[in-house]
């Protein structure tokens, strides 16, 4: 059975006492309530060393929002998944919007991050999805087939199995817009048949893929009991723990 999760993107949000306490109120969360789903967070990569400290001993599980595509050397400002690996942290974000936008990632980057990820040992949520300007020209289908297919398809079953993928409109990121969950389930449906048409239907039907894009408290449940939509990866509503919370309880027993 594929894992349920929602996971929270803090993007670069908090000070470090702010993010310190909403770790702590989080694991004090996880710790006392019965959770349906995996919750993990990824905090500014600043704060990931004291993340994990807060969070040992718990379910919370704690991500970069990024990792270096090299394995060490001379790159400026980035972290290697060797680095992210020592300090305790599961998993790191690849491939976001913002990076892409902002930075000039693609997803040929995105793939030796994938891979680099899994040979040592974390888990990649790999995120991709479309612009306005494509879902408006009917080419979201196309887009996320190419995004995905260079992403990912150089892994083996056995890897792909252990990846998370993230659809993200990018037209729904931070705008209130959200996919419907038809257009959502659309999508996951797509990736997922993708992926069974390469891998078999065994291998798709163990990859969690999550929706990010506006998910709220109030829409969290509907878009969440689509049959390919396996939780969430969630930006503002992470900053705090009442909204975070109400989407974790979308997942009930
Ligand atoms: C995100 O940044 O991954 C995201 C989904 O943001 P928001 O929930 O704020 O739209």
């Amino acid at each position: 059975m594929r894992k349920k999760i929602v996971a929270g993107n803090w993007k670069m949000n908090k000070d470090f006492q702010s993010a310190k306490a909403l770790v702590n109120q989080l694991r004090t969360y996880v710790d006392t309530h019965s959770v349906h789903c995996e919750v993990y967070i990824a905090p500014p990569s600043l704060y990931t060393v004291s993340a994990v400290e807060e969070a040992k001993g718990s379910a919370l599980g704690v991500y970069t929002q990024d990792v270096s595509e090299h394995e060490s050397g001379a790159y400026t400002g980035e972290i290697s998944v060797d680095m992210v690996k020592s300090v305790g942290a599961q998993g790191c974000i690849i491939g976001h919007s913002e990076r892409r936008q902002y930075h000039g990632e693609t997803d040929s980057h995105c793939n030796r991050k994938v891979k680099m990820a899994l040979d040592k040992g974390l888990v990649p949520i790999y995120c991709n999805g479309e612009t306005l300007e494509q879902r408006k020209a009917g080419q979201h289908l196309e887009v996320v087939k190419n995004q995905t297919e260079v992403a990912l398809f150089t892994l083996s079953a056995e890897e792909i199995k252990k990846v998370v993928i993230a659809y993200e409109p990018v037209w729904a990121i931070g705008t209130g817009e959200t996919a419907t969950p038809a257009q959502a389930q659309e999508i996951h449906q797509h990736i997922r048949g993708l992926i069974a048409s390469k891998y078999g239907q065994a291998v798709a039907d163990e990859v969690s893929i999550l929706y990010g894009g506006s998910v709220k408290p109030d829409n969290a449940k509907e878009i969440f009991s689509q049959p390919d939509i396996d939780g969430g990866l969630i930006g503002g509503a992470a900053l705090k723990l009442e909204d975070f919370s109400k989407i974790i309880e979308a997942f009930d027993a």
